[in-house]
C-alpha cells in the first residue's frame, strides 16, 4: 500500500496530495475547489477544535453563531475589508429555480425570483457581526465582548489544494470588542499566543510569531499578528492570524459605547482565525514517505494493537491479554484500537496503520504470550522494541509523551537550520533556490520593494518577527536604510 506513495524527494506536492487521499483524510469533491473531509480527517479536526475551544473558553470567550449570508450593503460598509475580499466573493442573486420550458427535466433560474439585494456568502464575518454588535453594546459595562464562532466560509480561490487552500473551508473566527486600544491590542496578541501554544504543544509545530507588513495585512485591520510555520519542502505556511482592527468596524457600523464619564466613544475591535489549513500544516510538517505521522496529542487513535496468530486458539488467547491491556491503557486516557480483523494479514495492517500515522503500534504473538512481552513500534522513528508486560501501561503513556516531544524537536531543528541570514540580493536568490526556508534579510520598509522582490523571486515577507533585534542595515534590494531584519520565504 505505502509502496504506491510518491516520495517527498520525487515530488513533494504530489506526495502531499496522494497522502491526504490515501490516508483517508479528505478528497476532492464534485464542487470546484471544495473538498470532502472524510471521517479519519474529520476526527483529527474535531480533536483540534476541542482543544482550541477549551483554550478560547479558558481565555474568557463564548461561542455564538451568525448568518452565512451578508447583504451587499452591509458587506460594503467597511470599505477596505469589502475591497480586499471583493475578488473572491460568491454572491446569491436569486432564490428560486423553475422548470425550463425548452428543456424537459432541466431547471433554470426563475427571473421573477431575483433578490432585491444580493447576498454575499461570508468570506469572513466582521460585517455581519459588527452590525449585530451595534445592538449589543451601549455602555462600557457591555465590554469587553468576547465572542467566537465555529463556521464555514467561502473565498473563491482560483488555485486550490486540499486543506491548504479551498474555496469553502471550516474555521473559527473570534470577534471581540473593547473599551480601549490597549485592551484590544492585548487581546490580539493574546490570541496569537494561544495559537502559537496550540501549534507547538498539540500539533508539535514550531512557529514564528510576527507582524504582517501592510501589504499582507488583513483587509480592514490596523495590524495583523501571525504565526508562521515551515514545511519540509522549505516553504512557509501561515498557520494563524490575529487582527487588531482599531476602530475601523466600529466606525463603519456606528458601534459606540458610553464610557464611565458618560461620553460616547467608538469601540475597539479584534478578530482572529485558524482554519482547516492546519490539517495541511500537520501533514506537511511531520509525515514521511510511508505515510502520515501524527503527534499523539491529536491522533484519533494513539495506539493500535495487532495480533499475530495462526490458529483461532492463539487468537483467543491473545485477545484475552489485549483486552486487559486495552482497558489499562484506556484508564490512562489513551485511545486504543484492537485490529482483530481476520480478513487481513499483519503485514497489511502494519502498512495501513503506518499510512494513517498511528503513533504507537503494539504487536503480540504466541511467543509474547509465553514471554509475557509485547512488541512496541514507534511510527515516527520506525523503531521497535520488546517490552515486558509489567508496567506496560505507564510505559506506553510515557512513550506517547516522548513521541510528542521528539516530533516537536525534530521540526524545530529543521526550522532552525532553515533560517538563513543574507546580506545581498544575490545571496538571497541563491539561498531561496538551493535551500529554501526562511531568509532573514534587511528590507527598506516600502511596499514597492516588497512587491519587486515578490515579482522577481516569488518570495514574500512572511512576517516581522516579534522577537527581532534592532539592527541597522541596508535593504538587500535598494540599499536603503533598514532598522531590522524581516523573514522572507516562498509560501503556501
Ligand atoms: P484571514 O481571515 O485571511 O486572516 O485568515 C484566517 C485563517 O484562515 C488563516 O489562518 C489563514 O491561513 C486561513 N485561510 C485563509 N484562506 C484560506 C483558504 N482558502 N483555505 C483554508 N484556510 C484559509
Amino acid at each position: 500500500m505505502s509502496k504506491n506513495l510518491t516520495t517527498r524527494e520525487e515530488d513533494y506536492s504530489k506526495w502531499y496530495n496522494e497522502l491526504v487521499v490515501k490516508a483517508d483524510l479528505a478528497e476532492n469533491s464534485g464542487v470546484r475547489g471544495c473538498m470532502v473531509i472524510k471521517p479519519y480527517g474529520y476526527a483529527i479536526w474535531e480533536k483540534m477544535q476541542a482543544e482550541l475551544d477549551r483554550m478560547f473558553k479558558e481565555t474568557g470567550h463564548q461561542n455564538a453563531y451568525f448568518p452565512l449570508f451578508v447583504p451587499k450593503s452591509m458587506f460594503e460598509a467597511e470599505e477596505k475589508n469589502a475591497e480586499g475580499f471583493a475578488k473572491e466573493c460568491a454572491i446569491v442573486t436569486h432564490y428560486r429555480l423553475k422548470n425550463d420550458p425548452d428543456n424537459a427535466g432541466k431547471l433554470i433560474v426563475d427571473p421573477n425570483a431575483k433578490l432585491e439585494e444580493e447576498l454575499i456568502v461570508r468570506p469572513t464575518s466582521e460585517a455581519i457581526i459588527w452590525s449585530t454588535y451595534k445592538g449589543w453594546i451601549q455602555s462600557y459595562r457591555d465590554l469587553p465582548l468576547l465572542i467566537n464562532q465555529w463556521a464555514n466560509v467561502v473565498r473563491w480561490e482560483m488555485r486550490t489544494r486540499l486543506f491548504l487552500r479551498t474555496a469553502e473551508f471550516l474555521w473559527q473566527e473570534g470577534h471581540t470588542a473593547h473599551a480601549t486600544k490597549a485592551e484590544a491590542l492585548e487581546e490580539s496578541e493574546k490570541m496569537m499566543n494561544v495559537y502559537a501554544d496550540f501549534a507547538e504543544n498539540f500539533m508539535a509545530i514550531p512557529v514564528i510569531k510576527g507582524l504582517k507588513t501592510e501589504t499582507e495585512r488583513f483587509a480592514g485591520a490596523e495590524e495583523t499578528y501571525c504565526i508562521e510555520a515551515l514545511m519540509q519542502d522549505g516553504k512557509a505556511l501561515q498557520a494563524g492570524t490575529s487582527h487588531f482592527l482599531g476602530q475601523n468596524f466600529a466606525k463603519a457600523f456606528d458601534v459606540k459605547f458610553a464610557n464611565a464619564e458618560g461620553k460616547q466613544e467608538h469601540v475597539w475591535g479584534t478578530s482572529w482565525g485558524v482554519s482547516t489549513r492546519l490539517m495541511g500544516a500537520l501533514v506537511m510538517t511531520h509525515s514521511d514517505d510511508k505515510g502520515l505521522v501524527l503527534p499523539p496529542n491529536l491522533a484519533p487513535i494513539q495506539v493500535v494493537i495487532v495480533p499475530i496468530y495462526k490458529t483461532e486458539e492463539q487468537l483467543n488467547e491473545i485477545s484475552a491479554v489485549v483486552n486487559d491491556l486495552s482497558s489499562a491503557l484506556r484508564k490512562l486516557n489513551i485511545s486504543v484500537k484492537y485490529d482483530n480483523r481476520t480478513n487481513q494479514k499483519p503485514g497489511f495492517k502494519f502498512a495501513e496503520w503506518e499510512l494513517k500515522g498511528v503513533p504507537v503500534r503494539i504487536a503480540i504473538g504466541p511467543k509474547d504470550i509465553e514471554n509475557r512481552t509485547f512488541e512496541v513500534a514507534r511510527r515516527d522513528t520506525l523503531t521497535k522494541e520488546v517490552v515486558s508486560k509489567e508496567g506496560i501501561d505507564t510505559y506506553i503513556k510515557e512513550l506517547l509523551q516522548q513521541v510528542q516531544v521528539d516530533l516537536f524537536d525534530k521540526a524545530l531543528q529543521y526550522r532552525e537550520t532553515h533560517i538563513t541570514e543574507v546580506n545581498s540580493f544575490e545571496e538571497f536568490k541563491e539561498v531561496l533556490e538551493d535551500k529554501g526556508g526562511f531568509i532573514s534579510a534587511h528590507w527598506d520598509g516600502t511596499a514597492a520593494t516588497e512587491e519587486e522582490i515578490k515579482n522577481t523571486t516569488k518570495a514574500t515577507i512572511r512576517c516581522i518577527p516579534l522577537n527581532r533585534v534592532d539592527e541597522a542595515g541596508s535593504c538587500i534590494l535598494t540599499g536603503n536604510p533598514s532598522v531590522g531584519r524581516v523573514l522572507f520565504a516562498k509560501a503556501y
